[in-house]
């Protein structure tokens, strides 16, 4: 059996276009134009590029996008107020604080002080905190687990009662990964660096989820047949041939786990374009939530 590979460039693309088609209606009804703000502080240069990113894919969609770049020297209260007046600024509807922030910050008073309405990265804790409730719905759900399950749904028609395994546990991608697929009614376990015999755990899995930053740890024999395999590890492995210097590979050895598993993203082209294509879905409900 050789795995259908899902085509995460292509799926993102189409939201993208999606996206664009509705803020060009908007434009021509003259209604607000979306509005992302982006706060980085300090200057990792791998945030920059995903801050970069970010602008670039707003640009082409038609939402409009300010970057406040912030020195690591910046006090945690001057953090708060940047996001305060961004929170009462009409023409921005979205505030994506990047993370990781610098050592020494108060990461979550400086998610918790987002505009609820705003918070198009669904990392408040209010957010998160009713993601986790039963009856409770959070205004927005955190990018790259909702592209994972955008992905995982255009495989699936439902994941009722599938057993789903997530492997890692951060705050931006394994536990509100495993949240959503809870609310999917699929039976889940998360493992963690804690966890024993992962083999054994993974071959239970009608859905596997790998989200641990360790290059290609997921073999063929943790795979059950036809189980479907989202990737979202991105590592980076020495390459001389290539114009950098390296490659980027999954957390999933693709080449081998592709040929027993029903489905698989590949890495680079599968969940990493989705983590932007949900920013600017979120961005435009944030727009539109605004009106109401
Ligand atoms: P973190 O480092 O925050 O979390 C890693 C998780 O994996 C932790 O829960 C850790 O366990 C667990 N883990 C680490 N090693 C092992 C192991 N040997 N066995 C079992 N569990 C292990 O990473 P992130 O969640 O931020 O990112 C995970 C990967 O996803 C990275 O490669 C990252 O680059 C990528 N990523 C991709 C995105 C995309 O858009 N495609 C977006 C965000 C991240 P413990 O909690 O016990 O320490």
């Amino acid at each position: 059996m050789t795995a259908k590979i899902i085509d995460g460039t292509a799926i993102a693309e189409k939201i993208r276009a999606e996206v664009a088609a509705e803020v060009k209606q908007r434009v021509d009804a003259n209604l607000t134009v979306p509005g992302l703000a982006t706060v980085l502080v300090g200057e990792n240069p791998a945030s920059q590029a995903y801050v970069r990113s970010k602008h670039k894919a707003c640009a082409e969609v038609g939402i409009r996008s300010v970057g406040l770049e912030l020195p690591a020297t910046t006090s945690q209260s001057e953090v708060e107020e940047h996001v305060k007046k961004l929170n009462d600024d009409p023409t921005i509807h979205g505030i994506l604080v990047q993370l990781p922030l610098p050592t020494g910050f108060d990461e979550e008073k400086i998610l918790s002080a987002v505009d609820l309405r705003k918070d198009v990265d669904g990392f408040h804790p209010i957010n998160i905190g009713r993601l986790a409730q039963k009856g409770r719905d959070p205004l927005f759900t955190p990018a790259t687990p909702t592209g994972v399950m955008y992905l995982l749904y255009q495989q699936l028609s439902s994941l009722e009662g599938l057993n789903a395994v997530v492997l890692g546990r951060s705050n931006i991608v394994g536990m509100p990964t495993t949240l959503l697929l809870i609310r999917a009614n699929a039976t889940v376990t998360l493992c963690h660096s804690h966890s024993k015999d992962l083999p054994s755990i993974c071959r239970q899995a009608d859905v596997l989820v790998a989200a641990i930053g360790r290059t290609e740890m997921v073999r063929k024999d943790w795979v059950k047949p036809g189980a479907i395999v989202i990737d979202v590890g991105i590592n980076r492995v020495e390459d001389p041939s290539k114009p950098r210097g390296y490659r980027l590979v999954g957390d999933v050895a693709f080449k081998e786990v592709k040929e027993i598993a029903g489905a698989i993203t590949p890495v680079p082209g599968g969940v990493g374009p989705m983590t932007i294509a949900m920013l600017l879905k979120n961005t435009l409900k944030a727009a539109i939530l605004a009106e109401l």
